[in-house]
């Protein structure tokens, strides 16, 4: 899945945000270019030299094997899409590029930023299970079908990895069918699989030919589950991701995993500073700021995490709003094996902090203050948020009764959950500071802890923009609101906040407490009770948030590295894919 934690927050809202503000059926040109310029063009470099020849050779065929995913998932979204393409290429006039340029973006005629509305004439509304059944069929239908198939069938069915097609037979027992992508997609995936083979021979990482081999094999047999278990145990400088994945695409159902690639460089750097954080959590988790009884003396092993540099990304994962972070695999039958991973696209993150939150901070920080915005801890408090997840109360007694916080808080504890990684994040790096643990890689001190929470305050916006709708959001306002009332941040005359640097160590450190306790007793009237009061937009945040509207919603990628690693040769388009339907 898409990570939800602070990673991704700069657009996760933007549906509700943008739902204000209804587009015209068919936008004109002005319209149009205001609507793709809430996506900031951003070029995207990574350093290459870090790889081996070897590596460095398999990168271009990897790269040129994501473009072929990218042709996949166009057919995925819609039978139209391919030709659709094919004729928008060929547009020469400025309204004409205009539309190529968003279809791009939003890798179809649906703009996604505005509920997905049609900005190219003549399509039709965006069918909610995309091309993965067929066209105009309800969900009823479909729905009665698969209850009557045998078992296994029904598994197929519901698989991740087959569409649902019409059976033209002469005979069939259905009018439908069980297609596998192996089939409907079979020549792009024969291409695609021949590259990563030749990727794999290019390599001399053991563990990236394993992957690359099994992950072509998967391709042509339709069985992504070696693969998948051979991705969790890639170890390489040239991290690859690239399959059948995400379901948010099939709204019918939330069945078919939408294809997508992120071919990407491993951030060394950054991974030795994950290590040497998972060293300490136990004796951040031995401090937390509540009593012992309620500390968990031996915290289990966290999940891997992996941070890279994006070099290309393709499919489902380069539509619309980019991702920053991702969890995979969604197969459960691999995760009860092997567990999940979780991939932090670093300069995709800072390409989003250049774009978005420097431009908030100077609008709604003191100009004095924005020279202390800055990326390296903005990413490091990501990186904490995403390990103190699994620190504090996750087993806890009520009543006698052994249970957890999610099942006891319910519905409230997502934003709790994700207030508790923000704010606990900061108490771990304020606690590493002051232990002089930080001071290679981060610095310590007053200048140090200056940046950490003026960054932390600019992030907030970020975060509020769109409303306290979601539960990140809900999450956000509740710590906003509770270090205004303990004079933590200030607002200042012109409207802009401060923070005031007497305070705000106590005031994190008593709201980490305070959100901990929740968890820990499972305390569902109080949470709830907390969150009303808290959990709201003042009227002194909704003004800085006025002033923030015209600022863009993310970025839109050029992959610079990518195009000149593997130049974009003419091939003939395809106009279909289907063979199904
Ligand atoms: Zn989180």
């Amino acid at each position: 899945m898409r990570n939800l934690c602070l990673g991704i927050l700069f657009t996760v809202f933007t549906l509700s945000a943008t739902a204000q503000t209804p587009t015209p059926a068919i936008p004109n040109l002005a319209q149009l270019n205001q609507m793709a310029s809430r996506f900031a063009p951003t070029e995207l470099r990574v350093d290459t030299s870090v790889l081996s020849a070897g590596d460095r050779a398999a990168l271009a065929k990897l790269i040129e094997a994501a473009r072929v995913i990218d042709d996949i998932q166009l057919a995925q979204k819609w039978d139209g899409n391919l030709a659709l393409r094919i004729k928008l290429a060929r547009e020469q006039s400025p309204l004409g590029k205009a539309r190529f340029h968003y279809f791009w973006i939003n890798k179809g005629p649906w703009s996604i930023l505005d509920e997905n509305g049609p900005f190219i004439p003549g399509v039709p509304a965006r069918p909610l299970g995309a091309n993965f059944y067929p066209a105009r069929l309800s969900k009823e239908v479909l729905e009665k079908w698969m209850a009557n198939l045998k078992p296994d069938e029904r598994t197929e069915a519901q698989g991740f990895f087959t569409v649902i097609g019409r059976d033209k037979t002469e005979g069939a027992s259905s009018t439908l069918k069980i297609v596998p992508y192996s089939q409907e997609y079979g020549s792009e995936l024969k291409k695609a699989a021949d590259l990563l083979r030749a990727a794999a021979r290019l390599t001399e990482n053991v563990s990236l030919k394993k992957f690359l081999s099994l992950r072509a094999d998967a391709f042509g047999s339709n069985d992504y589950f070696d693969s998948d278990v051979a991705w969790m145990d890639l170890d390489s400088p040239l991290d690859v991701t690239i399959g059948p994945y995400e379901t948010y695409d099939d709204e019918l159902f939330g069945y078919k995993a939408a294809f997508e690639a992120y071919i990407n460089v491993r951030d060394d750097k950054e991974s030795k500073k994950l290590e040497f954080f998972g060293q300490h959590l136990q004796s951040i988790e031995n401090n937390l700021p509540i009593s012992a009884e309620y500390r968990n003396p031996r915290i289990g092993a966290s999940s891997p995490i992996t941070v890279v540099n994006e070099v290309f990304g393709a499919g489902d994962g380069n539509q619309g709003v980019q991702t920053a972070a991702y969890n995979l695999p969604n197969d459960e039958r691999v995760i009860q094996q092997k567990g999940s991973k979780r991939v932090m696209l670093k300069n995709v993150q800072h390409a989003k902090f250049e774009q978005i939150l420097v431009p908030i901070s100077k609008t709604v920080l003191t100009p004095a203050a924005q020279s202390d915005l800055d990326f390296e801890f903005f990413f490091t408090h990501i990186l904490a948020h995403e390990l103190t997840h699994g620190l504090g109360p996750h087993l806890i007694t009520v009543n006698g009764r052994e249970t957890n916080p999610r099942q006891e808080l319910k519905e409230l504890y997502s934003a709790v959950e994700e207030a508790k990684a923000d704010v606990t994040g900061l108490f771990a790096l304020q606690y590493m500071m002051d232990n002089h643990l930080l001071r290679e890689s981060l610095g310590e001190g007053e200048a140090a802890e200056r940046k950490l929470y003026t960054t932390y305050l600019a992030s907030s916006f970020r975060t509020l923009r769109f409303g306290v709708k979601d539960a990140h959001a809900r999450g956000m306002a509740m710590q906003f609101n509770f270090l205004r009332d303990r004079g933590a941040f200030v607002l200042q005359p012109e409207g802009t906040f401060a923070v005031d640097f007497t305070k705000i160590k106590r005031a994190i450190r008593d709201l980490d407490h305070e959100l901990l306790m929740l968890e820990a007793t499972g305390d569902y009237a109080k949470t709830k009770e907390t969150l009303a009061r808290l959990s709201v937009i003042r009227p002194e945040v909704q003004s800085a948030l006025d002033k923030l509207k015209s600022l863009p919603t993310d970025i839109e990628t050029i992959f610079v590295t990518a195009d000149s690693v593997a130049p974009r040769v003419k091939r003939a388009a395809i106009k279909t894919l289907k063979v199904s339907k």
